[in-house]
């Protein structure tokens, strides 16, 4: 798979970063994990057509999570009306809530024409995606909110979404993962923080498994100048390779 980090930010704006977003493609399709502020215009800066995204994975609402999702679906409308080619119909994934959700934003904004399934997922929940998996673990936010294991044929992802480090996603990195992207907010001198993840914890749930790599996303800007550091706390234990994302990061698997 092809994974590009389109939105490696957070609902505080930052220069170079638009909010949360992951576009994977696997050989049979594009799929999106996540579509805050931003993600639309990072779409296509990837390169990637958004007229191809008909499956979106939600981790929680969040408005940094979520925010151009009817961006993106107003956008294929009115690139399907310009083209004759009809707008095919947008699978929608996410946690508990995700159907009144998004039926409450279809209904406010009642011009907007492209058929939306959704699909609530629960904790252990496995659903087939092209020749893949997308498994699903119930993780620790101030809302509902789910972390995601994406396996292939040849490659394996899990994105924790926002979360308190969790045994969940420990157990989602069973066997081997080839990237954990894994949500860091804050550096430890927010240990203290709920909801979300300090780079000491991290290291001390995940150090002893087959991770190839892992991906520090969704730093606030409390961790500005502090990247390198919070590397290398995880470091100190996890002897796999360890980045902080950027926006428009690629990792081919
Ligand atoms: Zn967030």
């Amino acid at each position: 798979m092809n994974i590009i980090l389109l939105g490696t930010g957070v609902a505080i704006p930052q220069l170079e970063k638009a909010q949360s977003g992951i576009l994977v493609k696997t050989p049979e399709e594009l799929v999106l994990f996540d579509c805050g502020a931003g993600i639309l215009g990072r779409i296509v800066q990837s390169g990637y057509d958004y007229l191809k995204i008909h499956k979106t994975f939600f981790t929680h609402h969040h408005l940094d999570h979520n925010s151009d999702f009817l961006a993106l679906l107003k956008a294929q409308q009115l690139a399907a009306m310009d083209s004759d080619v009809p707008v095919q119909k947008m699978n929608v994934f996410g946690p508990a809530g995700t159907q009144r959700h998004v039926a409450q934003l279809l209904d406010l904004y009642n011009y907007l024409t492209v058929e939306v399934a959704v699909t609530e997922l629960e904790d252990g929940d496995n659903i087939r995606v092209g020749n893949g998996v997308v498994s699903v673990r119930a993780t620790k936010h101030s809302v509902p909110s789910i972390a995601y294991r994406m396996q292939t044929p040849t490659s394996t992802l899990v994105y924790s979404g926002d979360t308190e480090p969790t045994e969940s996603v420990r157990d989602l990195c069973h066997g081997d993962v080839d990237v954990l992207i894994h949500e860091c907010s804050f550096p430890d001198s927010y240990a203290s923080v709920s909801n979300h993840t300090t780079p000491a914890k991290l290291r001390d749930l995940i150090f002893d498994l087959q991770i190839d790599r892992i991906v520090l996303t969704h730093l606030y800007p409390h961790a500005s100048g502090q990247e390198d550091a919070m590397v290398d706390v995880i470091k100190e234990r996890f002897p796999g390779r360890v980045d902080v994302a950027y926006d428009l990061m690629k990792i081919n698997l």
